[in-house]
């Protein structure tokens, strides 16, 4: 693996993601998912002129800094009318892999409230009215399927009661309904 970093700036950004979009023989699709870095810029407006978009999913961990730089996303998406299909929260909490515990490990306010559910990306969502659409727990195993290119919803297919596959399972449903597709 070539360890030098590309930086892209500007028009090569733009010409990228125009490429991306027209030259690449993307065959059939349900939908086309593209995965962002946060950031308020040149690729998402270069994005929302190159195609129409039908919603954003936006990511946060349970971090302060990660929820602030969500909510700016939120305000972004919406200058650009580009539809906030909801808010998922990754790492929202680590799983033992040994006895199963939820430890919420980026959770520091966590403490000062009772319901943590009425804290946090929860509060935020409902302070904005966008749909808090679940959390993703930080689990070796879902790193692990990452690796090998198998998302855990396919790797643990034969599972049904697998926490990690329902909580992959359960946002995808909302925005599939949100945007129209067949569940
Ligand atoms: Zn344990």
């Amino acid at each position: 693996m070539d360890p030098t970093p590309i930086s892209w700036r500007g028009l090569m950004v733009t010409k990228a993601m125009h490429q991306l979009l027209h030259s690449v023989s993307w065959g059939p699709l349900d939908v086309l998912f593209l995965d962002l870095p946060p950031g308020t810029g040149d690729v998402q407006l270069t994005i929302n002129q190159e195609v129409v978009v039908d919603g954003a999913v936006v990511v946060t961990t349970p971090q302060d800094i990660a929820l602030r730089d969500a909510v700016r996303g939120f305000g972004l998406f919406s200058r650009m009318d580009i539809p906030v299909l909801g808010m998922v929260r990754n790492m929202a909490f680590f799983a033992c892999p040994q006895c199963g515990h939820q430890t919420r490990i980026f959770s520091h306010g966590e403490h000062h409230h009772h319901n943590s559910e009425d804290w946090g990306a929860v509060a935020e969502c409902k302070r904005l009215g966008v749909d808090f659409l679940g959390d993703i727990p930080l689990d070796a195993r879902v790193c692990e399927d990452a690796d090998r290119g198998v998302p855990t919803v396919v790797s643990e297919e034969s599972d049904d009661r697998s926490a990690r596959r329902q909580a992959f399972l359960g946002v995808a449903e909302q925005v599939a309904k949100k945007v129209g597709l067949q569940w």
